[in-house]
């Protein structure tokens, strides 16, 4: 069953049951797009609310984020834990090389994709890549990206357009090429090539990668703003609401 945040239909899933799922739709060729939901795009999708009915359009919704994860359990319905897009691709790309899945790697700089592809087939040997292209093309080329997707034809597709442009491409353009398993990654083709490190392992035990990654990035902190901003929305919605009932 799944969660209601804010509108938002959330998957209660560990990680690897996220895993099962997507594998399973690959194998019976079944679309699935696969949103990973952080409070950004979550508190956007307040006020833009096609935002809203395309997260609800999505077949899985990962609770990625650790404000998602503290306002499930904050309004009682908790999630098994944290599922970001980096972690459930990493395991995806492992599965892949096991059943012998055909990936493609799609946005970031030009090169990225590419380096990410060379750096995951070292990492998982065995594994089939079916394409990569950037992620810097305009409307007019749309038409082009989706044509050599569908002659690629992945049986898994990682988006890195950053959020929520990642998402609405999955969900304008997901008809078009038949595919079974879409999936927005933000930044996590840069992490994969080698570009960019991910935060160290002591901020994320300690559920601070959001401070890690303000630290490196500090132009990221306008983001960040949402972040309390978020936090007070939920405690409004579904706190200081009970409280007055
Ligand atoms: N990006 C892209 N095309 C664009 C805008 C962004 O391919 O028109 C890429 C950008 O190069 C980066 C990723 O999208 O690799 C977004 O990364 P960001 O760190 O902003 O995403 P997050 O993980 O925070 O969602």
């Amino acid at each position: 069953m799944k969660i209601n945040l804010l509108g938002a239909q959330i998957d209660p899933l560990t990680l690897e049951q996220f895993a099962e799922k997507i594998a399973l739709s690959v194998e019976k060729k079944l679309s699935c797009f696969v949103v990973t939901l952080n409070p950004e795009l979550l508190y956007r999708a307040q006020y833009e609310k096609y935002l809203l009915a395309m997260i609800n359009r999505a077949d899985l919704v990962t609770a990625d984020g650790i404000g998602i994860v503290w306002a499930c359990r904050t309004t009682g319905r908790p999630v098994p834990q944290r599922v970001t897009g980096i972690d459930l691709m990493m395991r995806l790309l492992e599965l892949a090389a096991e059943k012998r899945w055909r990936v493609f790697l799609l946005g970031s700089a030009p090169g990225v994709a590419e380096a990410a592809a060379q750096r995951a087939v070292k990492l998982f040997p065995g594994l089939r890549v079916a394409g990569t292209l950037h992620g810097y093309f305009s409307d007019h080329e749309n038409d082009e990206v989706v044509s050599k997707i569908k002659c690629a034809s992945p049986d898994l597709i990682f988006v890195a357009l950053g959020s929520p442009r990642q998402e609405r491409w999955i969900d304008e353009n997901f008809n078009s090429f038949g595919m079974p398993v879409a999936m927005g990654v933000g930044g996590s083709l840069d992490v994969l090539s080698g570009n960019i490190q991910r935060v160290p392992e002591w901020f994320m035990r300690r559920n601070l990668e959001w401070l890690g990654r303000l630290l490196r990035e500090p132009s990221r902190w306008k983001r960040m703003l949402v972040l309390p901003k978020f936090m007070i929305l939920v405690l409004i919605r579904y706190k200081i609401k009970r409280f007055g009932n």
